[in-house]
């Protein structure tokens, strides 16, 4: 399973994730949650 995120595709592990980040995209949010994620270094979606 995919999503298509900052037009890459990225494997997510379930639909739940999935949703997670259409959401993110759809309001704006891509900047702030790449920002969170760096804090964590993790691989992981
Ligand atoms: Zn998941």
């Amino acid at each position: 399973m995919t999503v298509n995120f900052q037009h890459v595709l990225r494997p997510v592990c379930c639909h739940g994730c999935l949703a997670v980040l259409n959401t993110i995209q759809q309001n704006g949010l891509t900047e702030e949650y790449l920002r969170s994620k760096e804090q964590v270094e993790s691989s992981l979606i």
